[in-house]
């Protein structure tokens, strides 16, 4: 038996207004006059309030040649933008001295490809896999504004490249540096809040029920659980308590999957999001609302979340698909090898056929 040896962040800062260090953090990381990068979501972009009030574009600590981007999350970050940022950031500066991503789990992801494809050769498609990334990238910190993916802790950075839907997992993907301050996280929309939420909830079921499960794990998982809990049943109005305890799930959760893995709700949403486009916290949902069979007490408990916070969550999107539709979102999902092992354990082949998995997508 091999143990898992995984790197983790090196430095984290929690603390409503924590943000404001940023300057102070950044500083030692400098590299002569080669600019900071601030790969920022766009939903700031238009001069949307942190939790204290000010635009974000105004707390940033801009010296020399730093630069904001924008970053698009219409759709979930793709092999293609990350090359492409990658590509201007070189032929604009040639080095930088690091890139901060702020904002979803999209940004975070983005910015860790980046930081890997500043140092990297080919492009971001060619390192989807494990272990494929050979060089470190430059300095990297995740600043989150949502809670719920653990893309803050994670060892990989999710992709839809030509061919797959993938992450870079690799040792050289976690951030150097996390900053979590709830106070970001303050104004996101209740359906948006709810469904990152609804994937550190899934995480965890997933964890906690999966057959990679030990101590470590479970450690986490139990307290993610619990702080999910207050939050989404407990909790009968949102305040800053609630966005307290959800960025401690999120990191929590992510923790507990660092050592285990996800299972049945992330296989088959994967191939949703693949085919269609479906966003991951939603897409987890969706598949949730119908997995009695696997997951029977979480998904009770899921449902009950969905109707106390007054969640919507979408039926019928697979109505109409043909079949070689269906068949792609099979490939997809039966690829995801290791989140099937967790699920269902070694002869997870036996348990979910194609013609099980094509009934339980078109119940979606
Ligand atoms: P997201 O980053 O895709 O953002 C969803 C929407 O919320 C976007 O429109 C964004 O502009 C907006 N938004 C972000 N912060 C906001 C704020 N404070 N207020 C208002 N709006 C805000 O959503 P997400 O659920 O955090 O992340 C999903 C992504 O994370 C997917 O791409 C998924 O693949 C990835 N993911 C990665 C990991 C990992 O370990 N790397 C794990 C899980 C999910
Ligand atoms: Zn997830």
């Amino acid at each position: 038996m091999k143990f898992r040896n995984f790197r983790m962040v090196s430095y984290v800062v929690y603390g409503r207004g924590s943000f404001d260090q940023l300057e102070e953090i950044l500083t030692p990381q400098r590299k002569g006059d080669a600019p900071m990068i601030f790969l920022a979501d766009h939903f700031f972009e238009k001069g949307a309030p942190t939790g204290n009030g000010q635009p974000l574009i105004n707390r940033i600590p801009l010296r020399g040649k730093d630069k904001v981007i924008f970053a698009d999350v219409t759709y979930e970050p793709k092999t293609s933008y990350v090359d492409k940022l990658a590509q201007d950031l070189k032929a604009a500066f040639g080095t930088i001295s690091g890139i901060i991503g702020i904002g979803g789990g999209s940004v975070m992801d983005l910015a860790k490809a980046v930081s890997l494809m500043m140092n990297n050769p080919g492009s971001s498609a060619d390192y989807q896999g494990w272990d494929l990334v050979k060089l470190p990238g430059v300095y990297k910190a995740g600043i989150p504004t949502l809670s719920g993916t653990g893309a803050e802790v994670s060892r990989t950075t999710v992709l839809t490249g030509p061919t797959r839907k993938l992450g870079m997992n690799s040792d050289f993907t976690p951030f150097d540096q996390i900053v979590l301050d709830p106070e970001l996280t303050a104004n996101a929309p209740v359906n948006q809040r709810f469904y990152t939420g609804m994937d550190c909830y899934i995480h965890c079921i997933e964890s906690l029920q999966g057959t990679y499960l030990n101590e470590f794990s479970k450690s986490y998982g139990e307290k993610a659980l619990e702080l999910c809990r207050e939050v989404f049943v407990r909790k009968n109005n949102w305040d800053s308590e609630s966005d307290d305890k959800l960025m401690m799930a999120s990191y929590a959760g992510g923790m507990s999957i660092a050592y285990s893995q996800v299972g049945v709700a992330h296989a088959v949403s994967y191939g949703l999001s693949y085919l269609l486009g479906t966003k991951h916290g939603i897409g987890n949902c969706i598949v949730m609302d119908h997995l009695e069979e696997y997951y029977p007490e979480g998904v009770a408990e899921f449902k009950k979340m969905v109707e106390k916070n007054k969640v919507e969550i979408p039926t019928g999107i697979c109505k109409g698909l043909t079949d070689e539709q269906f068949d792609t979102m099979i490939n997809v999902s039966l690829g995801m090898k290791p989140l099937w092992e967790n699920a269902l354990g070694r002869d997870w082949e036996k348990i979910m056929t194609r013609d099980k998995l094509r009934a339980l997508y078109e119940k979606l």
